[in-house]
């Protein structure tokens, strides 16, 4: 095998705020790409690091009475806590403010100076007189010169969208201290781009056989402008004391642009990262002329600075440049932009406070990442659908219906696996799935694998285990089934792996195997092997637990975004995000097959609940009128030990009152507003405590334990069930 030697960033979040879940489109689509790369065998490192300069850090650090090194340590720790909590696994996640980054910086700097690329010019610009500090275009506010809208930012109005200049604005005031801006001129360095040379080379880099994804090269040739037109101009790339960042050298007071620095971060975070690992050496990767490859996921509002100006500078200061730059778009919630007031901005602290899994989102993400640059939409009914449908209804099914025979029955050795179709589809799928990893198809890759899951549980639906566990002398056949079964989880895992590591890690365990690697596809269980006994995997997405951490989201953030303190361009993702996008498509999915009661586990042994009942007829079972109902209310009733008192609305002009005997096992206020199965045609019951018109199913067993009934998402009030 040819072992690529690959470098793989993320664009660095900013030091001033927390991770919420638009960052993690990024980190969680670079991460599935680079665990797909390490599980081929490549060579691959992942850096990232926090951007920690500007003006925003040092005025929140200055409001927050502490320092800015302070400051940024800080919200490293809860940077990396986050990265953490949703497995996204650096190799290195280091800063911005470091010695290395320093180093390159300045070194970059002089190499530009050296081949005449750099300029110094005076500008003029407003200054804060108060403050002494001259002000960045988004701290300084006024009115809208085009609708007369009030407090809008220099640069672009929030209310009419128009873009100007600060100098446009009418009765401009500074955001930091509320004077009178004025106009003060000051020495700025400058790169060049307008040099002849740059646009020569950005002209000839930006058209690069996959460079760019094909939106972005259009994009890119009309910021160039036609042959000749030569539009770019040069970029200020200095900033004036006081400010939190790098000096320039040689120029006292004068300190290199947030924006210059940042992305200069992804060496300075390799540096670090090479010198403590041993055999990584990072010219291999900073240098031109070696074979290793350097990839850059970003959100399309920084392409400017990654297709243009990044690689610029590179390669008029002697580095190599991107082998690729992958721009994805932003991320809306319910079709709309993320907001505090919906509770749609949701942080990544709080959903997994609110202890939902972070596989469940890494696969919602995944499924709907197809490498271009559209938008991606959070649809929060469609996510518990997708979670519940696809990874808990086809893929944990799987194991869930099969492990426990393969346990009791044959001490959790397997047969052998033998030819079995969709085993062998299974396997013949590696390829396919492989390319759609590697060209950051994931939605492909997620759709082959679901459609094989299909196969692998309608084969476990024919054979039908549980039958023939229960069937004299078809031992042998109970054996081989349930170990191809075994085999296709397997299969399904390896392939799943990317995006959910650590339940795959879980699975690596129940099935005894080493970690999965992709070159494992070929290499079945073999006959004998003993698995350890089945753990439940993963839980189902509770809609109950969505709606708390929309809850808990709304407006909580809405008093810590100080107008003082605007987030940097790259940051800012929430005013850009305009389009609205796409659905799933859910709803076009064969179903998914559902075990039957009993049909888990627990079938070779006694039902849990006591024997069967006699059996009945379906005329007898259509006599029960079972519907759907919604609890609207629920509480306590006075002097009633066991009985909680329930108003149910199944849809009928007036709610029931029922009277069920579950206080032992819910709080009222946990049932206000979920749905449940109740009995609508009981003949009404006078109870002590009132009349009872109806009942609701709740399921018992030996043990402690009551367990009232939930539909599936999408179910209505007055739905019959039969
Ligand atoms: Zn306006």
């Amino acid at each position: 095998m040819n072992r690529r030697k690959i470098l793989v960033t993320s664009a660095l979040p900013y030091a001033n705020g927390a991770i919420h879940l638009g960052h993690l489109v990024e980190y969680i689509q670079t991460d599935i790409w680079v665990r797909f790369q390490k599980m081929q065998g490549h060579d691959c490192q992942y850096v990232c690091a926090d951007d920690t300069h500007g003006t925003p850090i040092m005025l929140r650090a200055e409001k927050e009475g502490i320092t800015p090194e302070e400051l940024i340590n800080r919200v490293h720790g809860e940077h990396s806590r986050d990265f953490a909590g949703f497995l996204v696994n650096f190799d290195n996640y280091y800063t911005t403010h470091s010695d290395e980054n320093r180093w390159f910086c300045e070194d970059i700097y002089t190499q530009l100076k050296a081949a005449g690329l750099i300029e110094v010019r005076s500008i003029e610009q407003y200054y804060d007189p108060v403050k002494e500090m001259f002000l960045p275009d988004r701290f300084i506010k006024g009115e809208c010169p085009k609708c007369g809208a009030k407090d809008q930012y220099g640069d672009n109005c929030e209310s009419c969208g128009a873009a100007y200049t600060p100098s446009d604005l009418k009765d401009p005031y500074s955001a930091v201290s509320g004077a009178k801006p004025v106009m003060r001129a000051s020495e700025h360095h400058f790169f060049r781009l307008s040099d002849a040379r740059c646009q020569a080379f950005l002209r000839e880099f930006t058209r690069r056989e996959g460079v760019l994804q094909p939106e972005a090269a259009n994009k890119m040739q009309e910021w160039l402008g036609a042959e000749g037109e030569d539009k770019l101009s040069d970029w200020d790339i200095s900033r004036d004391s006081p400010y939190f960042g790098f000096q320039i050298p040689g120029a006292p007071g004068k300190f290199f642009y947030v924006w210059l620095d940042a992305p200069i971060g992804y060496f300075g975070s390799l540096r670090n990262l090479a010198a403590r690992t041993p055999g990584l050496d990072e010219n291999t990767y900073t240098r031109p002329g070696s074979d290793a490859e350097m990839y850059h996921f970003i959100g399309k509002d920084i392409l400017y600075f990654h297709a243009l100006f990044w690689p610029a500078m590179l390669e008029h200061a002697g580095y190599r440049v991107p082998t690729k730059i992958f721009a994805h778009g932003f991320l809306t919630v319910d079709g709309a932009k993320m907001s505090k007031s919906r509770g749609t901005f949701i942080t990544a602290e709080s959903y997994l406070k609110q202890n939902l899994n972070p596989e469940w989102l890494r696969y919602y993400y995944a499924a709907k990442l197809n490498g271009s640059m559209e938008d991606l939409d959070l649809n929060l009914t469609d996510f518990v659908a997708r979670v519940n449908s696809d990874l808990v209804g086809k893929y944990i099914n799987i194991a869930s219906r099969c492990a426990g025979f393969v346990s009791k029955r044959f001490e959790g050795k397997l047969a052998a696996v033998g030819t079995n179709e969709v085993v062998m589809a299974l396997r013949g799928a590696a390829t396919l799935i492989q390319e759609c990893f590697e060209q950051r198809d994931f939605a492909r890759a997620l759709r082959e694998v679901m459609l094989l899951a299909d196969q692998a549980n309608g084969y476990i639906a024919n054979a039908a285990p549980w039958v023939m566990a229960k069937q004299e002398g078809r031992e042998a056949e109970l054996h081989a089934v349930c170990t191809e079964a075994l085999e296709m989880f397997r299969l399904l895992t390896l392939y799943l792996k990317p995006v959910l590591p650590k339940l795959a890690a879980e699975v690596e365990t129940f099935l005894a195997v080493p970690p999965l690697s992709w070159s494992d596809v070929a290499t079945p269980l073999p006959e004998g092997h003993r698995i350890n006994d089945y753990k439940h995997l993963m839980t189902r997405l509770d809609p109950k637990q969505v709606e708390a951490l929309v809850e808990a989201n709304r407006e909580s953030l809405a008093p810590t975004a100080p107008a003082v303190v605007p987030p940097k361009a790259a940051e800012s993702q929430q005013r850009h995000a305009e389009h609205q996008q796409h659905v799933a498509q859910a709803a076009g999915e064969p179903p998914s097959p559902r075990p039957s009661p009993g049909m888990g586990e627990g079938a070779s042994c006694g039902l849990s609940g006591g024997p069967l009942s006699p059996e009945i007829g379906i005329d007898d079972f259509s006599k029960l009128d079972l519907r759907i109902a919604r609890i609207v209310n629920a509480e306590h009733v006075e002097g009633a030990a066991k009985l909680l008192k329930l108003t149910l609305d199944i849809g009928e002009e007036k709610p029931r009152q029922v009277f069920a005997g579950i206080k032992s096992a819910y709080d009222p206020a946990t049932l206000v507003g979920r749905l449940t199965v109740m009995v609508a045609n009981l003949a009404p019951r006078k109870m002590k405590f009132g009349m009872s018109e109806g009942m609701v199913l709740a399921a018992s067993g030996e043990g402690p334990g009551l367990f009232i009934l939930s539909p599936d998402e999408g179910a209505q009030p007055g739905m019959r069930v039969k």
